[in-house]
């Protein structure tokens, strides 16, 4: 006989299915009175909590978001005092509200030196196509408004949106839609294992770099207006770029008056070990785009880090930026950020993931993994990772039909009850920064059984 739990389960789960589109699912598994989406009901700590009670560990973060863990009071708080003072107001026209002022303050003294002003959106998304519209406004305040296109690389993932889909290079999100949008432009991505051949990984992180080069002498540097990258890419496969990739792309943006953008959704708010990762490759962007972890995901908010030189040139010239979202700044959100920062700052989570669980995740994972016949290379910094899998090792050949093996092996982890992502063949791993070096040892255990 069906329990009341059981009972909740089965409807909502029905719901699911009748009434809810859900984003990046194939329908077709929805299908059948067995299938449909797990219902995830509660979470604490790294832990989360489905309809039936069974718990799993979040190896993820949600989806790369949720650094300070869940069940974060003081986050709650922050939302529930804001939205009682003033829940909205907006920010056009000449008007502002305390939280966003104040998150702008915080921001600017954590960004890198250049960035002193920040733009808000909701999702990362709405951030990277705040960037494709200032990029072009400030060529056009500059004097050079045929400065319209974009470089960026194969695999990168910068939103769902237009703009952000074409900014991004994932081929599905793209081949019948219409996109990339004209201006839009990529190149290969500083993975080496997959695209390194017989070269060094310091010898290809070169060759990447120059093909960013390349591009924009095809296009005419007198037409390109930005490069965009993650400093290391998340959601297509935990690309860590060798050394001396970001210098070289650094060197090249500035020989042709490009402006650099650090996409840092993921990596930023103590990821990598660091408060972005353009600090820990000494990218020093003229535009960063922030979601994710600005509130650990408890609302939706992104932010665009604006160089000194952007700004000079809107304050200079005047006139419109005709653009905004009726969110941008929301109280709330901004409240919750600031609740955010204070706690990643009072529990020293930026350091402890430099110098403590991130080491230890990474150390864990190759000591597990490594020697695996099927494991090709472990890597990622921080409490960011991925293990890519193979079939043959020697040749990093991969099993024929991509995604396979990845999707196998997240469903196995599901069932040892630690939620991974599979990307291509790959096992993707970016827990809550509160994970204790217990929890990853207890984590790494399941991966691997
Ligand atoms: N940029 C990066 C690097 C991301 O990983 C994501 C989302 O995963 C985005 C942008 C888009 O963010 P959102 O889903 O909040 O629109």
């Amino acid at each position: 006989t069906d329990t009341p739990v059981r009972n909740t389960t089965a409807r909502w789960r029905d719901l699911d299915r009748r009434h809810h589109l859900s984003p990046f699912t194939d329908y077709r598994d929805l299908k059948g009175a067995e299938a449909g989406s797990r219902i995830i009901t509660r979470a604490e700590g790294i832990q989360l909590f489905d309809s039936e009670g069974e718990a799993f560990l979040d190896g993820m973060a949600g989806l790369w978001c949720v650094n300070v863990g869940y069940g974060r009071k003081e986050l709650a708080e922050a939302a529930y005092r804001q939205m009682l003072e003033l829940p909205y107001y907006n920010t056009f026209f000449k008007t502002a509200t305390p939280p966003p002022v104040e998150l702008s303050e915080r921001l600017a003294a954590l960004m890198p030196e250049k960035l002193n002003r920040v733009f808000y959106g909701s999702s990362g998304s709405e951030s990277n196509d705040t960037v494709v519209r200032l990029a072009r406004h400030f060529w056009k305040l500059e004097g050079q408004p045929e400065k319209q296109h974009f470089i960026s690389r194969t695999y990168a993932y910068h939103g769902s949106t237009m703009a952000s889909a074409s900014l991004g290079g994932m081929t599905p999100m793209q081949e019948g839609f219409g996109l990339p949008l004209p201006g839009f432009h990529h190149v290969v991505p500083p993975y080496w294992y997959d695209f390194g051949g017989d070269l060094s990984p310091e010898e290809f992180g070169q060759k990447a770099a120059r093909a960013i080069e390349e591009k924009i002498l095809e296009i005419g540097p007198e037409n390109v207006a930005a490069f965009i990258g993650e400093p290391i890419m998340g959601a297509g496969g935990v690309i860590v770029p060798p050394p001396g990739y970001w210098e070289e792309v650094q060197r090249i943006c500035r020989q042709y008056d490009v402006l650099l953008v650090a996409d840092e959704v993921i990596c930023g708010f103590g990821r990598t070990g660091h408060w972005f990762a353009s600090e820990l490759f000494g990218i020093e962007p003229d535009l960063m785009t922030m979601a994710k972890g600005i509130t650990s995901g408890y609302l939706p908010l992104s932010a665009v880090g604006v160089s000194d030189r952007i700004v000079e040139a809107l304050l200079r010239e005047g006139g419109e930026f005709a653009h905004g979202y009726t969110y941008s700044g929301h109280p709330a959100a901004c409240a919750v950020a600031l609740a955010n920062l204070d706690i990643i700052e009072k529990e020293g989570l930026v350091e402890r993931t430099r110098n403590e669980t991130g080491p230890h995740l990474q150390q864990a994972l190759h000591a597990a993994f490594d020697d695996h016949p099927l494991v090709g290379e472990v890597r990622g910094t921080g409490l960011i990772a991925a293990v890519e899998l193979v079939k043959d090792k020697a040749s990093r050949t991969h099993w024929e039909k991509l995604g396979r093996v990845g999707g196998i092996c997240r469903d196995h982890c599901f069932a040892n009850r630690v939620v991974i992502r599979a990307v291509r063949d790959a096992m993707v791993l970016s827990p809550p920064l509160v994970i204790t070096p217990a929890e990853i040892d207890e984590m790494v255990v399941r991966l691997k059984h």
